[in-house]
Formats: structure tokens, sequence, C-alpha cells
């Protein structure tokens, strides 16, 4: 077996663990710290456990001596493996709870919200029905857990002595990414990928009651959050080695995605999903959930930028320009 391992920094091995997923492979982390860490675990497929077990090996290590592990954020490429490591202590924050101890009322009431956004956005319901059998499909690969602990904004990281932790919602709500001041360097999960733009993937409230987050206009919150960063570690492909010229090039990507959908709404009235299907004329038939994250962000973009408005009629959004 061909074992990719490389330090690409001091204490810091990426191991790259094969998904079956269209985005590739996923990069976890092993961190030598005063603990034996490990960020991120890749799916749960047999070839993953095998590759990442091998990589580990070719570093001196079983999955028994990994002693903590942290997860950047919820998503099943990123936490399948998690009960390999059953000696280790489990870190996330808190809003990867529901997905990793598998919380009932939470599962029903994202079901009930997005059964309701989609009907409220002009969703056709074979489309919806697609979209939940995409999402069904990519549960599978994930694992249940418990965690040990929680991680928030600034603090330290366990184990890692210099490491604290930064919330970067909009990818996921999910989503911490870890800095090491010394080196100012960053492991991102998926909120930074060099090649390509991470989806701030719509999801619904974590407590009753609570407004569907504005996941764009976070990710960009977040993303002003790290212009300070010399280098990031990303989920998915090469470090980023420049990662302050990428958040403006991200940045204004939005802005002119946004300019396009206005462009494409003209004067007319359009649901989300209309807006979407023009924007994404094949793509939405194959990738309807996140195509339709997409033209939903950037609707809320134009929004709070007050250059849409959304008119509720007969409980569906229709767009207009301002
Ligand atoms: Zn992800």
């Amino acid at each position: 077996m061909l074992v990719k391992t490389k330090e690409v920094a001091p204490s810091v091995h990426a191991l790259t663990i094969p998904t079956p997923f269209l985005v590739g492979p996923v990069n976890v982390y092993v961190i030598e710290g005063e603990a034996l860490t490990l960020v991120d675990t890749g799916p749960k497929t047999e070839e993953a456990r095998d590759v990442l077990t091998e990589e580990l090996k070719a570093l001196g290590y079983r999955p028994e001596d990994v002693e903590i592990l942290i997860l950047t954020h919820h998503h099943p490429d990123h936490i399948g493996l998690t009960d390999l490591f059953t000696g280790a202590k489990l870190y996330g924050h808190e809003k990867t709870r529901p997905w990793l101890e598998g919380s009932e009322t939470f599962h029903e009431r994202k079901a009930r919200f997005f059964s309701g956004l989609y009907q409220s956005h002009g969703v056709p319901e074979a489309v919806t029905a697609m979209i939940e059998g995409a999402n069904s499909y990519y549960a599978a690969y994930a694992s249940r857990s418990p965690l040990s602990g929680t991680l928030k904004e600034d603090d330290a990281v366990p184990g890692l002595a210099g490491w604290t932790v930064i919330e970067t919602p909009g990818h996921a709500q999910s989503q911490i990414s870890l800095y090491r001041e010394s080196d100012g360097i960053l492991i991102s999960g998926d909120h930074l990928i060099k090649h390509i733009s991470s989806n701030a993937i719509i999801e619904a409230p974590y407590e009753e009651g609570e407004e569907r987050p504005k996941t764009l206009l976070q990710y960009r919150e977040s993303l002003r959050k790290c212009l300070h960063v010399k280098r990031a570690f990303s989920g998915h492909g090469d470090p980023v080695d420049n990662p302050a010229e990428l958040i403006r090039e991200r940045m204004a990507k939005q802005l002119e995605k946004a300019a396009v959908i206005k462009a494409l709404l003209g004067n007319e009235k359009l649901t989300a999903f209309e807006l979407c299907v023009r924007l994404y004329p094949q793509m939405y038939k194959k990738q309807p959930g996140l195509t339709l994250s997409e033209t939903l962000g950037h609707l809320d973009l134009l929004e709070d930028g007050g250059k849409v408005s959304a008119v509720k009629s007969e409980g569906v959004y229709y767009y207009q320009s301002c």
C-alpha cells in the first residue's frame, strides 16, 4: 500500500484517506503534542479504515495510541471512523453532538424544518425526495460516538499546548478550526480549501423556535476571522500557502455570483428554486441540495445588501429586485 503521510509543519502530519464521494480523499492530521492527537478520521468504509491504520503505522502508531480525537465538523467524510479510537477522548463543537450522539428530537425537527423550507422556496416534491435520498446515502458513512467534551471560540486545545480554537461556522454549523499562534498555521477542516470553494450548506436551527442560520453570511464572517493565518491545512487537497489571498478571492467570487443571480432575476418574481434551475441548469439535477444551498445563500447575501427582497405569497417566497 502506498503510504502518503507527510510532516506538513513541525509535529503535524497529514494523512490522506480515500472517500467514495465526489470531493475525493480527505486529509486527517496527526499532531504530536503532550497528547497524541488525531484531527478527523475519514468516512466509515473498510478502505478508509485500512488506509488510516496503515498510515498511522507508518508514523509508528496504532489506533489505540491516539489519546485525543478532535472533529473539525460533523460531515461523514470527517467523522466516520470515530469508533476506531475507543481509547481516545473525543472533542468537537457542541453542534457536532446531535450528529454524533443521534438525538431523535433534533433529527425529527430537522426533517420538519427542511420539508417546510423546500416547500416555501418552491422546490418540487420529486426534487425534495432526491435531496433526502442523497442525505441518507451520506449519513450511512458517519459513525456514532459520545463526545468527551466540547470546544468553543478561544478554547485551548486539550493536549496541544499553544493551539487554540477558532469557531468558523458557515460550511457547517459545527465547523471549528485549530490555530497555532507560534507559526500561524491553521487546521481548517472544510472552512478553507485551495482547489474548491466550500459550500455554505443550509442547515436547520439547532434549537426549537430559532430562525435558520444565514450560512453564507456566517461563512463570510468566518473567512474574515482567518485573514491573519499564515498557512492553512485543509480537509481536502493541498495546503493553502496564502490564506488571505484565497479568502479575498473567495469573497469576491461570492459577490460576483450574487450579481449573476440578480441579473438572472431581472424584473421577474421568482422562487429560489426557479433561480437555482437558471443558475445550474444541468448541475441542479445531480446535486440539488448543494445547488439550492448555493442559490439560497447568495439570495441571503443579496437580501442582506438590500438588493433583493422576498415576498411570501400563499406560503411561498418570491424574490424580486429592489
Ligand atoms: Zn464538510
